[in-house]
């Protein structure tokens, strides 16, 4: 396909996915793992945990201000839904070995500095268990400390790990736009569950006043806050995030949408530029014929928003000398991957979960869509790598 020539016919399409299934591998897989016990506690958690950081938000919305002595809003609620995913799947799952990759650790809590951050994240904290958990003992600082502290292994091939982002979009956070509460787990370096908890997210279809530069409307009728949640081998559920009984598992099966063609097709990115090359998105999207404009949302909610068929694309081109976090990744790969969706870095390589806390070098970037997009982005990449009047490089120094 040239530049010119566009748009990809059915044919092509179907022939895309075929091709596509004998590469990367249909993703969704079969697996004799059981991790229902697991899977029931880490959506109890990550509605805990969004309980809070929506409660945060609301003050934020209120006038509070982002840089306070005692710690921003922002830092208070990632450290504080840290502790709560710790504390809840740990009195969720008793006798199980506890290891968590997770973003924060305590060690600027335990500086002089830290002491005020602290005891904010402290209060905090018990006041979501006061709302949410009557009858839990409360927090004591330390005991904040060491939850926080749970999220210090380092992953890898072997093994058990939960995997924890907190809060993902922390832009999206603070600017009112979207942002998720994102729990995974790995085991021997695969992924065995995720969970993806977006507060803002709304429950139907998301348009461009929930994306690009526009915050989302904390009063939409339809309802807002949504729970994502995958086993391996057994589907991606949806559901409402904010229920009376957080026990309660999402109960909608979602599945991407592959019929679209690719002028109806809508492709999403990180609002943050920095983030990812929007230019090259940009050039990707005309070379496979796409005609409408992304859609800019922040965190892995693209992953829920693809895997409920809002969207059939989501690229990521950060810049090369970037290494993503395992964290960033784990649990929205999980639930796009169970809705029939496939991953792979820029080159149509699987993603490596089992390195640590990084992911190795994407070959440029990463590639979430339906299977057919998927196809079709991976060939553009590698012709516009080939074509001489690109320059195929770093954030602002790519040019078409
Ligand atoms: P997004 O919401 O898509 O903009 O992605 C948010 C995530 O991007 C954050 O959780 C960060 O870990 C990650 N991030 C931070 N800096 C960069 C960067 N330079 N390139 C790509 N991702 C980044
Ligand atoms: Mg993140």
């Amino acid at each position: 396909m040239t530049r010119a020539s566009s748009k990809p016919t059915t044919t092509a399409i179907k022939t895309a996915v075929a091709n596509n299934e004998a590469e990367v591998g249909n993703q969704v897989s079969e697996s004799s793992l059981d991790l229902t016990v697991e899977l029931a506690a880490a959506v109890k958690a990550v509605r805990l945990a969004s309980h809070l950081c929506d409660n945060v938000q609301w003050q934020l919305r209120n006038d509070e201000k982002v840089e306070k002595e005692d710690g921003s809003p922002v830092t208070v609620a990632d450290y504080g839904a840290q502790v709560l995913v710790s504390w809840s799947l740990q009195r969720s799952l008793p006798g199980q070995t506890f290891n968590m990759v997770g973003e924060e650790d305590s060690a600027d809590l335990r500086t002089e500095e830290g002491g005020p951050v602290l005891r904010r994240i402290t209060d905090l904290v018990n006041h979501t268990l006061s709302e949410c958990e009557k009858e839990a003992t409360l927090l004591t600082p330390e005991d904040v400390l060491e939850l926080v502290d749970a999220g210090r292994s380092d992953g890898g091939k072997t093994g058990r790990h939960w995997v924890l982002d907190p809060i993902d979009g922390t832009r999206g956070f603070i600017t009112m736009r979207q942002y998720a509460v994102c729990l995974g787990m790995l085991v021997d370096g695969e992924i065995g569950l995720g969970v993806l908890g977006c507060p803002n997210l709304p429950q139907w279809s998301v348009s461009d006043v929930d994306c690009n530069d526009g915050g989302c409307d904390p009063y939409d009728e339809r309802g807002i806050g949504c729970c994502f949640a995958a086993h391996v081998g057994r589907g991606t559920y949806a559901g409402p995030l904010f229920v009376a009984d957080k026990d309660e598992m999402p109960g909608i099966k979602v599945h991407v949408n592959d019929l679209l063609s690719p002028e109806e097709v809508r492709f999403m990115e990180s609002v943050e530029a920095k983030h990812s090359n929007h230019v090259l998105s940009a050039a990707v999207a005309t070379e496979i014929g796409l005609e409408l404009p992304s859609l800019r949302i922040d965190s892995q909610a693209k992953y829920g928003v693809l895997s409920r068929g809002d969207s059939s694309i989501f690229m990521r081109y950060p810049p090369d000398s970037y290494r993503e976090k395992i964290w960033d990744h784990v649990a929205g790969v999980m639930v796009l991957q169970e809705a029939g969706g496939v991953v792979s870095d820029a080159a149509g390589n699987k993603l490596d979960f089992s390195q640590g806390r990084h992911l190795p070098y994407l070959n440029g970037g990463l590639i979430a869509a339906t299977p057919s997009m998927h196809r079709l982005i991976i060939a553009a990449l590698a012709k516009i790598k080939e074509d001489k009047t690109i320059v195929y490089g770093e954030g602002p120094t790519y040019r078409t």
